[in-house]
Protein backbone atom coordinates (compact mmCIF):
# COMPACT_ATOMS: atom_id res chain seq x y z
CA UNK A 1 0.00 0.00 0.00
CA UNK A 2 1.15 3.56 0.20
CA UNK A 3 2.23 6.51 3.32
CA UNK A 4 1.19 9.70 2.68
CA UNK A 5 2.50 12.38 4.75
CA UNK A 6 0.83 15.30 5.12
CA UNK A 7 4.03 17.33 6.83
CA UNK A 8 6.32 20.50 6.97
CA UNK A 9 8.90 21.03 5.01
CA UNK A 10 11.44 23.37 6.36
CA UNK A 11 15.09 24.69 4.58
CA UNK A 12 17.78 24.60 7.31
CA UNK A 13 20.17 27.08 7.17
CA UNK A 14 23.06 26.27 9.21
CA UNK A 15 25.67 29.34 10.30
CA UNK A 16 28.80 27.82 12.61
CA UNK A 17 30.18 30.83 14.44
CA UNK A 18 32.75 30.77 17.38
CA UNK A 19 29.97 31.62 20.01
CA UNK A 20 26.52 32.50 19.97
CA UNK A 21 25.84 35.96 19.43
CA UNK A 22 24.90 38.17 22.45
CA UNK A 23 22.18 40.48 22.28
CA UNK A 24 22.86 43.59 19.60
CA UNK A 25 26.32 41.51 18.44
CA UNK A 26 27.14 41.32 14.92
CA UNK A 27 29.32 38.36 14.18
CA UNK A 28 30.52 36.72 10.70
CA UNK A 29 30.24 32.81 10.52
CA UNK A 30 33.30 30.21 9.72
CA UNK A 31 30.91 28.24 7.65
CA UNK A 32 27.86 28.18 6.21
CA UNK A 33 25.34 25.33 4.51
CA UNK A 34 21.82 24.45 3.48
CA UNK A 35 19.94 21.44 3.87
CA UNK A 36 16.58 19.55 4.06
CA UNK A 37 14.57 19.76 6.97
CA UNK A 38 11.52 19.75 8.68
CA UNK A 39 9.98 16.41 10.39
CA UNK A 40 7.79 15.83 7.95
CA UNK A 41 9.60 15.83 5.15
CA UNK A 42 12.54 14.38 7.07
CA UNK A 43 9.91 11.50 7.62
CA UNK A 44 8.73 11.38 4.00
CA UNK A 45 12.32 10.59 2.94
CA UNK A 46 12.83 7.85 5.55
CA UNK A 47 9.95 6.00 4.28
CA UNK A 48 10.67 6.56 0.88
CA UNK A 49 14.30 5.15 1.62
CA UNK A 50 12.70 2.50 3.36
CA UNK A 51 11.03 1.36 0.04
CA UNK A 52 7.31 2.44 0.53
CA UNK A 53 5.32 4.28 -2.14
CA UNK A 54 5.27 7.49 -0.33
CA UNK A 55 3.09 10.49 -1.15
CA UNK A 56 4.03 13.71 0.46
CA UNK A 57 1.39 16.80 0.96
CA UNK A 58 3.05 19.88 2.65
CA UNK A 59 2.92 23.07 1.67
CA UNK A 60 5.61 25.42 0.29
CA UNK A 61 6.79 28.15 -1.79
CA UNK A 62 6.48 28.34 -5.66
CA UNK A 63 10.02 28.87 -5.90
CA UNK A 64 12.58 26.21 -4.29
CA UNK A 65 12.08 23.67 -6.69
CA UNK A 66 15.41 21.88 -5.35
CA UNK A 67 13.51 21.35 -2.36
CA UNK A 68 11.24 18.97 -4.74
CA UNK A 69 13.66 17.79 -6.62
CA UNK A 70 15.72 16.55 -3.76
CA UNK A 71 12.73 14.89 -2.19
CA UNK A 72 12.11 13.16 -5.34
CA UNK A 73 16.03 12.12 -5.74
CA UNK A 74 15.26 10.28 -2.62
CA UNK A 75 11.99 7.98 -4.05
CA UNK A 76 9.11 10.61 -2.42
CA UNK A 77 6.24 11.37 -4.48
CA UNK A 78 5.87 15.11 -4.77
CA UNK A 79 3.18 16.14 -7.09
CA UNK A 80 0.33 16.56 -4.19
CA UNK A 81 2.37 19.28 -2.69
CA UNK A 82 0.74 23.12 -2.30
CA UNK A 83 3.02 25.36 -4.10
CA UNK A 84 2.16 28.91 -2.99
CA UNK A 85 3.10 31.87 -5.15
CA UNK A 86 2.71 34.27 -1.69
CA UNK A 87 4.45 32.19 0.64
CA UNK A 88 7.66 31.35 1.80
CA UNK A 89 9.33 27.67 2.12
CA UNK A 90 9.58 26.92 6.38
CA UNK A 91 12.75 27.45 7.06
CA UNK A 92 15.28 27.45 10.34
CA UNK A 93 17.90 29.48 11.12
CA UNK A 94 20.04 27.29 12.95
CA UNK A 95 23.11 28.96 14.53
CA UNK A 96 25.84 26.30 16.21
CA UNK A 97 29.10 27.20 17.91
CA UNK A 98 31.92 25.38 18.41
CA UNK A 99 30.96 23.29 21.61
CA UNK A 100 28.09 22.15 19.93
CA UNK A 101 25.39 23.67 21.68
CA UNK A 102 22.79 25.69 19.49
CA UNK A 103 20.37 28.50 18.88
CA UNK A 104 17.13 27.85 16.51
CA UNK A 105 15.07 30.11 14.75
CA UNK A 106 11.54 28.64 13.01
CA UNK A 107 9.58 30.32 10.23
CA UNK A 108 6.91 27.76 9.48
CA UNK A 109 5.68 29.85 6.55
CA UNK A 110 3.83 27.60 3.74
CA UNK A 111 3.67 24.98 6.34
CA UNK A 112 0.75 26.41 8.59
CA UNK A 113 -1.13 27.76 5.36
CA UNK A 114 -2.44 24.69 3.90
CA UNK A 115 -6.30 24.95 1.89
CA UNK A 116 -8.38 22.97 3.09
CA UNK A 117 -10.10 22.52 -0.08
CA UNK A 118 -6.81 21.77 -1.88
CA UNK A 119 -5.78 18.63 0.98
CA UNK A 120 -9.56 17.03 0.68
CA UNK A 121 -8.64 16.64 -2.85
CA UNK A 122 -5.18 15.40 -2.56
CA UNK A 123 -6.17 12.85 -0.05
CA UNK A 124 -9.01 11.55 -2.34
CA UNK A 125 -7.33 8.50 -3.36
CA UNK A 126 -6.36 7.62 0.27
CA UNK A 127 -7.81 4.09 0.93
CA UNK A 128 -7.90 1.09 3.16
CA UNK A 129 -4.87 -0.55 4.09
CA UNK A 130 -3.40 2.84 3.23
CA UNK A 131 -0.96 5.01 5.83
CA UNK A 132 -0.94 8.60 6.87
CA UNK A 133 2.13 9.93 8.54
CA UNK A 134 1.20 13.24 10.52
CA UNK A 135 3.34 15.34 12.54
CA UNK A 136 2.78 18.72 15.03
CA UNK A 137 4.25 20.95 12.25
CA UNK A 138 1.67 21.46 9.66
CA UNK A 139 -2.38 22.73 9.88
CA UNK A 140 -5.55 20.37 9.34
CA UNK A 141 -3.66 17.39 10.59
CA UNK A 142 -7.16 16.41 12.93
CA UNK A 143 -9.32 16.68 9.56
CA UNK A 144 -6.52 14.90 7.55
CA UNK A 145 -6.67 12.11 10.40
CA UNK A 146 -10.51 11.75 10.69
CA UNK A 147 -10.44 11.32 6.46
CA UNK A 148 -7.93 8.52 7.15
CA UNK A 149 -9.68 6.78 9.44
CA UNK A 150 -12.92 6.90 8.02
CA UNK A 151 -11.12 5.46 4.91
CA UNK A 152 -9.65 2.82 7.13
CA UNK A 153 -6.26 3.57 6.75
CA UNK A 154 -3.68 3.23 9.21
CA UNK A 155 -3.00 6.88 11.86
CA UNK A 156 0.62 7.44 12.74
CA UNK A 157 0.78 10.92 14.37
CA UNK A 158 4.07 12.25 15.84
CA UNK A 159 3.26 14.34 18.80
CA UNK A 160 6.25 16.89 18.22
CA UNK A 161 6.91 19.18 18.83
CA UNK A 162 4.72 18.23 21.82
CA UNK A 163 1.45 20.17 22.37
CA UNK A 164 -1.04 18.55 24.83
CA UNK A 165 -4.23 20.31 22.99
CA UNK A 166 -3.19 19.04 20.24
CA UNK A 167 -2.68 15.72 21.13
CA UNK A 168 -6.22 15.75 22.48
CA UNK A 169 -7.70 17.21 19.73
CA UNK A 170 -6.35 14.22 17.04
CA UNK A 171 -6.12 11.08 19.68
CA UNK A 172 -9.68 9.82 18.37
CA UNK A 173 -8.16 9.37 14.59
CA UNK A 174 -4.70 8.46 16.00
CA UNK A 175 -3.65 4.51 15.16
CA UNK A 176 -0.15 4.73 16.69
CA UNK A 177 1.34 7.75 18.63
CA UNK A 178 4.86 8.58 18.59
CA UNK A 179 6.80 10.12 20.86
CA UNK A 180 10.11 10.33 22.26
CA UNK A 181 11.09 9.68 26.14
CA UNK A 182 10.31 13.61 26.72
CA UNK A 183 6.92 13.75 25.13
CA UNK A 184 6.25 10.56 26.66
CA UNK A 185 6.82 11.76 29.71
CA UNK A 186 4.82 14.92 29.30
CA UNK A 187 1.67 12.99 27.47
CA UNK A 188 1.68 10.48 30.80
CA UNK A 189 1.78 13.17 33.45
CA UNK A 190 -1.28 15.13 31.73
CA UNK A 191 -3.24 11.34 30.76
CA UNK A 192 -2.23 9.10 33.73
CA UNK A 193 -5.10 6.67 32.20
CA UNK A 194 -4.40 4.53 29.22
CA UNK A 195 -4.14 6.38 26.06
CA UNK A 196 -6.91 5.29 23.31
CA UNK A 197 -4.77 4.10 20.80
CA UNK A 198 -3.90 1.03 19.33
CA UNK A 199 -0.10 1.31 19.76
CA UNK A 200 2.14 3.59 21.86
CA UNK A 201 6.10 3.76 19.88
CA UNK A 202 8.44 5.80 22.38
CA UNK A 203 11.89 6.18 21.03
CA UNK A 204 14.82 6.88 24.01
CA UNK A 205 17.84 8.07 22.19
CA UNK A 206 20.86 6.14 22.89
CA UNK A 207 18.67 3.83 25.35
CA UNK A 208 16.85 2.69 22.23
CA UNK A 209 12.87 2.02 21.93
CA UNK A 210 9.64 0.08 22.44
CA UNK A 211 6.47 -0.45 20.85
CA UNK A 212 3.41 -1.16 23.20
CA UNK A 213 0.60 -2.92 21.81
CA UNK A 214 -2.46 -1.45 23.73
CA UNK A 215 -4.73 -4.09 23.35
CA UNK A 216 -2.64 -7.14 24.23
CA UNK A 217 -0.62 -4.70 26.78
CA UNK A 218 2.77 -6.36 24.95
CA UNK A 219 5.79 -4.75 24.54
CA UNK A 220 8.35 -5.17 22.56
CA UNK A 221 11.69 -3.47 22.79
CA UNK A 222 14.66 -2.80 20.63
CA UNK A 223 18.03 -1.50 21.69
CA UNK A 224 19.56 1.20 20.34
CA UNK A 225 22.81 -0.21 18.46
CA UNK A 226 26.15 1.50 19.55
CA UNK A 227 27.52 4.14 17.19
CA UNK A 228 29.89 7.68 17.67
CA UNK A 229 27.06 9.91 17.72
CA UNK A 230 28.05 13.39 14.92
CA UNK A 231 24.43 14.72 14.70
CA UNK A 232 21.49 13.16 16.07
CA UNK A 233 19.12 15.88 14.27
CA UNK A 234 16.41 13.89 12.52
CA UNK A 235 17.25 10.39 14.02
CA UNK A 236 13.53 9.69 15.43
CA UNK A 237 11.79 11.02 12.48
CA UNK A 238 13.98 8.41 10.16
CA UNK A 239 13.16 5.90 12.93
CA UNK A 240 9.39 7.20 12.74
CA UNK A 241 9.36 6.85 8.68
CA UNK A 242 11.95 3.34 8.74
CA UNK A 243 8.94 2.02 11.00
CA UNK A 244 5.86 2.55 9.16
CA UNK A 245 7.70 1.34 6.25
CA UNK A 246 8.45 -1.81 7.79
CA UNK A 247 3.89 -1.83 9.07
CA UNK A 248 2.78 -1.24 5.34
CA UNK A 249 5.52 -3.75 3.96
CA UNK A 250 3.44 -6.21 6.48
CA UNK A 251 6.67 -6.73 8.51
CA UNK A 252 5.93 -7.96 12.06
CA UNK A 253 6.76 -5.03 14.94
CA UNK A 254 9.91 -6.35 16.37
CA UNK A 255 11.58 -6.87 12.50
CA UNK A 256 10.14 -2.92 11.73
CA UNK A 257 11.71 -1.72 15.28
CA UNK A 258 15.19 -3.58 14.41
CA UNK A 259 15.26 -1.86 10.89
CA UNK A 260 14.03 1.70 12.07
CA UNK A 261 16.59 1.34 15.11
CA UNK A 262 19.30 0.59 12.63
CA UNK A 263 18.56 3.29 10.41
CA UNK A 264 18.45 5.74 13.10
CA UNK A 265 21.92 4.72 14.22
CA UNK A 266 23.39 5.42 10.91
CA UNK A 267 21.49 8.71 10.50
CA UNK A 268 23.32 9.59 14.09
CA UNK A 269 26.42 9.10 12.43
CA UNK A 270 26.25 11.29 10.35
CA UNK A 271 25.49 15.47 10.18
CA UNK A 272 22.48 17.30 8.60
CA UNK A 273 18.87 16.53 8.93
CA UNK A 274 17.00 14.39 5.51
CA UNK A 275 19.58 14.69 3.09
CA UNK A 276 21.43 12.18 5.89
CA UNK A 277 18.84 9.41 6.35
CA UNK A 278 20.44 6.28 4.98
CA UNK A 279 19.14 3.52 2.26
CA UNK A 280 17.13 0.58 2.71
CA UNK A 281 20.41 -0.91 1.26
CA UNK A 282 22.68 1.05 3.55
CA UNK A 283 20.57 -0.07 6.59
CA UNK A 284 20.72 -3.72 5.47
CA UNK A 285 24.36 -3.65 4.52
CA UNK A 286 24.84 -2.33 8.68
CA UNK A 287 22.98 -5.11 10.03
CA UNK A 288 24.68 -7.64 7.84
P1 LIG B 1 15.43 14.06 17.18
O1 LIG B 1 14.52 15.11 17.78
O2 LIG B 1 16.90 14.32 17.38
O3 LIG B 1 15.08 13.70 15.78
P2 LIG B 1 14.03 12.32 18.93
O4 LIG B 1 14.21 12.99 20.26
O5 LIG B 1 12.73 12.45 18.25
O6 LIG B 1 15.20 12.71 17.97
P3 LIG B 1 15.32 9.96 19.97
O7 LIG B 1 14.52 9.16 20.91
O8 LIG B 1 16.41 10.82 20.52
O9 LIG B 1 14.32 10.77 19.05
O10 LIG B 1 16.01 9.01 18.89
C1 LIG B 1 15.25 8.20 18.01
C2 LIG B 1 15.97 6.89 17.76
O11 LIG B 1 17.22 7.17 17.12
C3 LIG B 1 16.32 6.11 19.01
O12 LIG B 1 15.25 5.28 19.43
C4 LIG B 1 17.50 5.29 18.52
O13 LIG B 1 17.06 4.16 17.80
C5 LIG B 1 18.19 6.25 17.56
N1 LIG B 1 19.24 7.00 18.24
C6 LIG B 1 19.17 8.26 18.76
N2 LIG B 1 20.33 8.60 19.36
C7 LIG B 1 21.16 7.54 19.20
C8 LIG B 1 22.50 7.26 19.57
N3 LIG B 1 23.24 8.14 20.25
N4 LIG B 1 23.02 6.05 19.25
C9 LIG B 1 22.30 5.13 18.55
N5 LIG B 1 21.02 5.34 18.16
C10 LIG B 1 20.46 6.52 18.48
Amino acid sequence: MAIWNLGSINIDHVYRLNHLPRPGETLAATTYSVGLGGKGANQSIAAARAGAATLHLGGMSGADNWVVDRLTSYGVQTHLLQRHADQVTGHAIILLDSTGENSIVIHPGANRQLDSGTLAKALSGLGKGDTLLLQNETSHQVEAARTARERGARVIYSAAPFDLQAVHEILPYVSVLAMNAGEAEQLFKAMPGDIPVDGLLITRGAEGAEYRDMETGQVTRQSAFAVEPVDTTGAGDTFAGYFAAGLDRGDTVATALELASAAAALKVTRPGAGDAIPSYDEVQAFLH
